[in-house]
């Protein structure tokens, strides 16, 4: 995908992270270069996609090149090498993207032995009559392309998974590790997602990558190791289109993490999109699809008693006119602090708060 040279912005972004709550205004020089919005895990992401956009990069080849930077971590346990398996200990990953000028859009889902599913996703867009493969076929695709079969099972990712079967039941075969002389990467998991947080199926993460050129094209892309200990072959909302991941050039760009199935009952990606193209800002469209979703959790087993959503959800949103914003279903992370995401445009890329729907999870 080529594009011209001639609306390109000079400037590359310069990478400077920084916390800061959204601004009412963007500067100046930022009105009209390329812009990026991810899940906060992708802070450096979104400066890759902003820095190849300045410097004429088509917006999905951007997108793609910036989550590539999350999927090729090791250390990030939601997403690519190093994701955590699902329950037989196996990686299994989804991802989407779309490509506005041209209006398509390509996905993979329980993509095993490839690290960057977001890659196989672009050429299922750009090389296939479809719009989605998933399992051995998608495997059987990734290869054909040229992709070997990698390991993508971490030493830290298995022995988080074994802890987890062996923590799973009192009534089988496996005893209990002593909590006293935890394996360090296991306390190391722990202390990141908690231990009963991250038991419970609704535990995992993703990166979402929406991206804007200066001459108003978008794009956006979704990948993820999913659920963590899903089934095998359960997917989620982040490889499907109009749910993890849509986008329209003519309106904008919107993409989720959180809670899949939530996000594909109610077409979470698509419904952001519709809603800026009624006017809405990015923000408020996001805070709009969590509104349907809470209306439409009904099962007692995903509310408190409160009876809001017992999970967590966030969306991510930007306009053709480079209006952005993201909103969570709680404001508050499970260590207590604010929920955020990346954004990026030629100011640099920064962390910013999430808006939200409801201030705390509380789950008693
Ligand atoms: N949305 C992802 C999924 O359902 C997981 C997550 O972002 O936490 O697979």
């Amino acid at each position: 995908m080529t594009i011209s040279r001639r609306n390109l912005l000079g400037t590359a972004a310069a990478v400077a992270v920084a916390v800061k709550t959204a601004r009412a205004q963007k500067p100046a020089s930022a009105a009209n270069g390329p812009l990026a919005i991810s899940s906060a895990n992708g802070i450096k992401a979104v400066a890759k996609a902003v820095d190849l956009m300045s410097r004429g990069a088509d917006p999905l080849d951007a997108a793609i090149a910036g989550v590539n930077l999350v999927e090729d971590d090791p250390n990030d346990m939601t997403v690519g090498y190093g994701g955590v398996p699902n329950e037989e200990g196996i990686v299994q990953l989804d991802a989407s993207c779309m490509h506005g000028p041209t209006a398509r859009a390509g996905a993979v889902a329980s993509l095993e032995g490839c690290k960057n599913p977001s890659k196989i996703a672009k050429l299922v867009m750009e090389t296939t009559d479809h719009v989605l493969l998933v399992g051995p076929g998608a495997r059987h695709f990734a290869t054909m392309n040229g992709y070997p079969v990698e390991n993508l099972l971490t030493e830290k990712a298995r022995k988080v998974w074994l802890y987890w079967k062996q923590n799973l039941s009192d009534k089988d075969k496996w005893l209990e590790p002593d909590p006293d002389h935890l394996d360090p990467d296991v306390r190391a998991f722990i202390d990141e997602f908690g231990w009963d947080e991250f038991r419970k199926p609704q535990r995992g993460g993703t990166i979402h990558l929406s991206a804007v050129t200066p001459r108003g094209d978008i794009a956006g892309c979704t990948t993820t190791s999913g659920l963590f200990f899903k089934m095998p072959g359960r997917v989620g909302d982040s490889p499907i289109i109009g749910a993890g991941c849509f986008t329209d050039n003519d309106v904008g760009s919107a993409g989720s993490t959180g809670r899949g199935e939530a996000n594909i009952l109610v077409s979470g990606g698509h419904l952001a999109v519709e809603m800026m193209r009624q006017g809405k800002h990015p923000k408020d469209a996001c805070i709009e699809v969590l509104k349907r979703i809470a209306a439409t959790t009904r099962e007692r087993r995903l509310l408190t008693k409160a009876g809001r959503p017992n999970f967590g959800i966030t969306f991510y949103a930007v306009s053709k006119n480079r209006e952005y914003g993201s909103a969570s279903m709680y404001g508050l992370g499970d260590t207590g602090k604010p929920r955020r995401f990346a954004v990026a445009d030629a100011a640099g890329a920064r962390l910013e708060e999430c808006a939200h729907l409801f201030e705390r999870l509380e789950l008693k």
